[in-house]
């Protein structure tokens, strides 16, 4: 910096370290011509050449044009030193870093805009919902899966508390970098292991509407290494950016799920080295990690053109879900395999049957599945769900707030005709969606399948007052009963 001070007593953005070149944006813009800054003077209007004018000299400009007063004959350009596109005197020398030196105003005259950072959390303690009032919230929402909503409202409500925590120990200390003797608290981001359509992405996506905060989707199987054709990872955090309004703040407290994580696991039983799964894993480690990511803003394609924010992703909550098919193999081999050796068959048979056997997952079974020992190590807290069941289906089509026959419901009685669905008709539509083998995601077709006719049928006749759908419709030996409306 001395050095700096001795040259020209300048400093330009040639001089800036990385770091601080990062922090740009922390600087307010200033008016070329009063010199205030943005926080003074209202916004900029931005001319070419990173010229930015304030509106009262705009219009100061635009006065003196208009009223004939601007008599250009009298200024001379050459005293405007340090305006070089106000200077008509200033003579290109053909050194780009000298010419940008010169046109940009010295830092020590910028405006540091309030840093946020130190200004205290982003929400209060009180704000954080606690565990029991995030798993009631969800169970309005999402149907079974009773232990995988406990955990996960723990693991959420904790992941809050860390970055409430952090927030009032960088207040105390007012810098990020000061070491501390405190305890500090790990991140608690999440693995979620459970069959197609047993409510994952549902599960997080009901979780960030719940606490108001901004969520990315992404698939494992679309991202690649940087300088592959697909996403790359950062456009992870440009999906997260957009969903936040482009608030950096926003983005930083928000929620990634990264779905079909099983996608990317190593190869299991080969000897050749797996280029592309091994190393998405470990680009992903550096974003679990908590790293500072220069993401493009509005678009997920860096260059020249879009701009750059930096996103910190040490605050933000890593969701990885995935199938995992196999695992269950792997995880019953491991327990027939120890309790053979003690207590024989009787053990053995009582895995073999186990419906939630996903439930004994250890970290162990996961590596064998192909996930690296550091990608895991960065999602300490593991949720299975369960594989759902008739008994489940029916209430998915049934109870939850946004339950697929409420929306039917509604439609109809929009027509002011009421809709009404047998027991048995509900049975048959779960019995139906297990044989597909796409969890609660087959309802949904099914429902769309039989329901079209009615869809289409019922606003023809203003008459006809209610349907009921019945089994035999659905088994099609018969047709749904509709009553006609009393006159
Ligand atoms: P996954 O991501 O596990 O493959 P999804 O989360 O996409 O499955 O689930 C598909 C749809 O099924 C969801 O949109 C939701 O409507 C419904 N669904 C799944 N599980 C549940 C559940 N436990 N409770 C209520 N609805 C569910």
């Amino acid at each position: 910096m001395d050095e700096k001070e001795r040259n020209q007593g300048i400093e330009t953005e040639m001089d800036l370290d990385e770091d601080e070149k990062e922090n740009e944006q922390d600087y307010e813009k200033i008016c070329y011509m009063c010199r205030r800054p943005e926080s003074k003077a209202g916004s900029m209007i931005v001319m070419p050449g990173n010229m930015n004018l304030c509106h009262d000299c705009m219009q100061k400009a635009f006065d003196s044009v208009v009223g004939g007063n601007l008599d250009l004959s009298k200024i001379d350009f050459s005293q405007l030193s340090g305006m070089p596109f106000m200077n008509l005197n200033f003579v290109p020398t053909g050194n780009s870093e000298e010419e940008a030196a010169k046109m940009q105003i010295p830092r020590r005259q910028q405006v540091k805009k309030k840093k946020k950072e130190n200004a205290g959390p982003a929400f209060e303690r009180k704000d954080i919902p606690a565990p029991h009032i995030i798993k009631r919230r969800l169970d309005e929402y999402v149907i079974g899966q009773e232990r995988a909503k406990k955990v996960i409202s723990v693991a959420v409500y904790n992941h809050y508390k860390r970055i409430y925590a952090e927030s009032i120990k960088r207040m105390k200390k007012g810098t990020e970098k000061e070491e501390t003797e405190e305890v500090t608290i790990e991140k608690s981001n999440i693995l979620i292991i459970g069959p197609t359509g047993s409510g994952k992405t549902y599960l997080v996506r009901t979780l960030a509407r719940l606490l108001d905060v901004p969520l990315a989707i992404a698939d494992a199987t679309s991202l690649t290494e940087a300088g592959y054709i697909g996403d790359d990872i950062e456009s992870v955090l440009s999906k997260l950016l957009a969903a936040a309004g482009n608030d950096v703040e926003r983005a930083e407290h928000g929620i990634i799920f990264i779905d079909e994580i099983d996608k990317i696991a190593k190869k299991r039983e080969t000897n050749t080295r797996d280029v592309s799964g091994e190393s998405v894993q470990q680009e992903l480690l550096k974003l679990l990690e908590g790293s500072r990511v220069e993401v493009p803003v509005g678009s997920n394609q860096k260059n020249a053109l879009t701009p750059l924010k930096t996103v910190n992703t040490d605050h933000i909550l890593f969701i990885c879900g995935g199938a995992f098919p196999d695992l269950e193999k792997i995880i019953r081999e491991r327990l027939t395999k120890t309790s053979s050796m003690g207590f024989g068959a009787e053990l053995k048979n009582k895995y073999e049957e186990e419906p939630d056997i996903l439930h004994h997952v250890t970290n162990k079974d996961l590596r064998e599945f192909g996930m690296i020992p550091e990608f895991l190590g960065r999602l300490p807290v593991t949720v299975t769900l369960q594989r759902l069941t008739e008994d489940l289906l029916v209430k998915i089509l049934r109870e939850p707030k946004n339950a697929i026959l409420k929306q039917y419901e509604k439609l109809l009685e929009m027509d002011e005709v009421k809709l009404v669905f047998e027991d048995e008709a509900l049975e048959w539509i779960a019995k139906e969606a297990i044989k597909r083998d796409t969890g609660a995601r087959a309802l949904r077709a099914i429902l769309e399948e039989y329901m079209l006719d009615i869809m289409y049928e019922i606003p023809k006749d203003p008459n006809i007052g209610s349907v009921v759908v019945t089994r035999p419709y659905l088994e099609k030996t018969g047709g749904p009963r509709i009553q006609m409306r009393e006159l």
